[in-house]
């Protein structure tokens, strides 16, 4: 009975340590949404590997807390979404993202299209496409240089006001990818239904390449979907040349992975990726 008693007690204090934690997490970002600091935005090529070229990258959030140092996106973006921090600091992220595309431009450079990753609440919030267009027109950006990014779980339950956005987005240019495909619903009608271009093959059926039956299988069926549909495929989270063989066997060309560049700072991805050594 002693003992139980202690049990619990520990059980207690750790729930309070967390609860304390949480609650310094959140304050801390609080601060920053609202002063924008300590925040950046690393940058993943997407690697053609036929040709090697760069054909697109993925923006992703950065939190160097001034209180709490390195915060993993795991850790805040939940958070962030939970608390609706996500909106200002969504803001943020596009706002970052236009200044530094506009950069480049600007320096004769020729970035390819950047996604940013839009969570339901940013996805659903009312004036998501004025936003758009106005980061657009702000930042003298051409069509197509910015897309987005969202998961099933998002579009699935009110497809008929989600495509209307989706739309309204692809007219300023914006591609559209499903972000990690096939871990969120059964129903695949939505793809029919729904402008999207491009689905990304999640991370957990490419780890299983060259490893599971099972991966192979989904892999064909994905990429025999896509197929049909007209869609783009973009293979995220490939780490290995097995990986990669196995997805060159299904035409899947688009490799976005520690393999062939993991996310970097801007001025990084810069020197590697947008300025080319004369030949
Ligand atoms: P995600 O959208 O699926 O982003 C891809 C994640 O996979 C990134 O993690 C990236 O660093 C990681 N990754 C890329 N290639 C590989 C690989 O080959 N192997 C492994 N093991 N991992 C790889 P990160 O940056 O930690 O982001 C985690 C998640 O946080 C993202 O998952 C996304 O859902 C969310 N996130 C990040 N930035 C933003 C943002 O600006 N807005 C929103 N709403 N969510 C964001
Ligand atoms: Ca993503
Ligand atoms: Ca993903
Ligand atoms: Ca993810």
């Amino acid at each position: 009975k002693e003992e139980g008693r202690n049990t619990y007690r520990l059980y207690r204090a750790d729930m309070h340590a967390r609860d304390h934690r949480d609650l310094a997490l959140e304050t801390a970002l609080r601060n920053t949404a609202e002063t924008g600091e300590g925040l950046a935005v690393h940058y993943q090529p997407l690697i053609d590997r036929d040709s090697g070229e760069v054909r697109g990258a993925e923006a992703l959030l950065r939190w160097t807390s001034p209180e709490l140092g390195v915060v993993s996106p795991g850790d805040f973006i939940p958070l962030a979404e939970r608390s609706g921090l996500i909106l200002p600091l969504g803001r943020r992220l596009m706002t970052l993202v236009a200044g530094q595309l506009r950069a480049w431009r600007k320096a004769g450079l020729a970035p390819p299209p950047v996604a940013i990753n839009l969570s339901a609440r940013q996805f659903w919030q009312q004036d998501l496409v004025d936003e758009v267009r106005r980061l657009y027109a702000d930042f003298d950006l051409p069509p197509g240089q910015i897309g987005f990014e969202l998961t099933e779980s998002t579009l699935i339950d009110r497809h008929q006001r989600a495509a209307a956005t989706l739309e309204a987005l692809r007219e300023l240019g914006c591609y559209i990818a499903i972000d990690d495909f096939g871990t969120g619903y059964s129903s695949l009608s939505y793809l029919q239904e729904l402008p999207v271009t491009t689905i990304k093959i999640d991370r957990s059926f490419i780890r299983g390449l060259g490893q599971s039956r099972g991966s192979v299988a989904i892999l064909a069926a994905v990429t025999g979907l896509a197929r049909e549909l007209g869609l783009r495929v973009v293979a995220e989270g490939v780490e290995t040349e097995v990986q990669l063989e196995a997805l060159k066997a299904y035409h899947v060309s688009l490799i976005q992975g520690f393999l062939t560049g993991r996310p970097v700072a801007a001025d990084t991805f810069r020197e590697c990726y947008l300025v080319r050594p004369p030949r």
